[in-house]
């Protein structure tokens, strides 16, 4: 017996945000970033959605890139994080995987493994996080080419690129580029969805677009079909139960809300345990047979309550949208003090995943 709640995948909205990456990106070519399990939509099945549109992918973490060749696609694969292993290298080699190195432990890796997997630097250009210091790419380049390693590209990563106001981006795009000139046959790559809307921001050969192909805005303050982004998830469920309050009457765990006029009240079929913020507060808006609504109470592990007084006859078996084309996931997780960057990788293996 179905529970009805389900996440709804679009994957023709995929391949429409993917373009407008693709266009946004210029002369660079934008590699798909599919990483926690394509941003919580299914790895496989994104993947394979794009295809035929990107060249490459770009995940975090080896186990990722094994999932694509699982699945059948034989794309480069770019690993954002590198290897966590020495002996990492000889499979990486072996499948075509790019191994970003970052980090002066990995080095001694290279050194002394038989494997010669391609190999892309990671430049700390300010982020702190992972990457080499800008003045010694040129001399890390050098020696692993030495080595006989194939060292074709160079990558950082932007710390503030959310926000359109800041410096910072401009500042590590040239750290970047000054840790980098001179280095022959390197292909370069900086931009995240953010930075595609950046007018001006230089692309370099390679962008890597995540959370935008998903249909989410990468921007502080900004929906997603503000940027002609299209939602790629629907997550959807039904009401369960519907019920009157009396004034003074409070709905759910500590209470959290109270009428303060005659209510109908609607208990919808999904909670925190399927990945819904519990952190979404009292007003947040739910979509109730067409009409905005707005979630009343603590979010619970399985249900949550909705204030119906706006909607005569709205009874149980009806559907509900918790985000999608009405409901901007944007707008939830901002309610949520939350990106919907978490949201979207929250959504537990309780919810099955549909394709339209
Ligand atoms: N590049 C790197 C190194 C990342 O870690 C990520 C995601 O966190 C991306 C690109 C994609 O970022 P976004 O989802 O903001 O486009």
């Amino acid at each position: 017996m179905p529970r009805h709640t389900v996440a709804r995948i679009d994957l023709e909205n995929l391949r429409h945000n993917y373009r407008r990456a693709s266009e946004l990106a210029g002369s660079a070519r934008a590699m798909a970033v599919v990483k926690a399990d394509g941003y919580g939509h299914g790895l496989a099945r994104v993947a394979g959605a794009l295809a035929d549109l990107t060249e490459r992918y770009a995940v975090a973490c080896l186990e990722e890139a094994v999932a694509l060749r699982e699945s059948g696609l034989s794309h480069p694969v770019l690993l954002m994080e590198g290897v966590h292993e020495a002996e990492d290298l000889k499979l990486c080699e072996a499948e075509g995987f790019i191994v970003a190195v970052h980090d002066q432990h990995q080095l001694p890796w290279l050194e002394s493994s038989p494997a010669r997997p391609e190999v892309w630097l990671k430049v700390n250009s300010g982020m702190n996080r992972l990457g080499f210091a800008p003045a010694d790419i040129a001399a890390h380049a050098m020696h692993l080419r030495r080595l006989g390693i194939r060292v074709t590209g160079a990558m950082t990563h932007f710390a503030c690129a959310d926000d359109p106001a800041s410096e910072r981006t401009l500042e590590q795009t040239r750290r970047f580029e000054a840790a980098t000139s001179g280095i022959e046959g390197l292909s370069l790559s900086v931009a995240n969805s953010s930075a595609h809307f950046r007018d001006g921001q230089p692309m370099f050969e390679w962008s890597r677009p995540g959370i935008m192909l998903y249909g989410s805005s990468p921007l502080l303050g900004t929906q997603g079909p503000d940027l002609g982004l299209k939602p790629v998830m629907t997550l959807e469920s039904r009401l369960i139960a519907v019920r009157e309050l009396a004034v003074g009457e409070a709905v759910g765990y500590g209470e959290a809300w109270r009428a303060t006029s005659p209510t109908v009240m609607g208990m919808v079929c999904i909670g925190y345990g399927d990945g819904y913020p519990r952190h979404a507060g009292n007003g947040t808006p739910v979509r109730v047979r067409g009409t905005r609504v707005p979630l009343i109470g603590r979010v619970s592990m399985d249900m949550l309550a909705v204030d119906l007084t706006e909607i005569p006859g709205a009874a149980a078996g009806d559907p509900v949208e918790l985000w999608g084309p009405h409901i901007g996931i944007d707008e939830v997780a901002a309610r949520a003090g939350t990106i919907s960057y978490e949201l979207l990788t929250g959504v537990t293996g309780r919810v099955p995943r549909l394709v339209r």
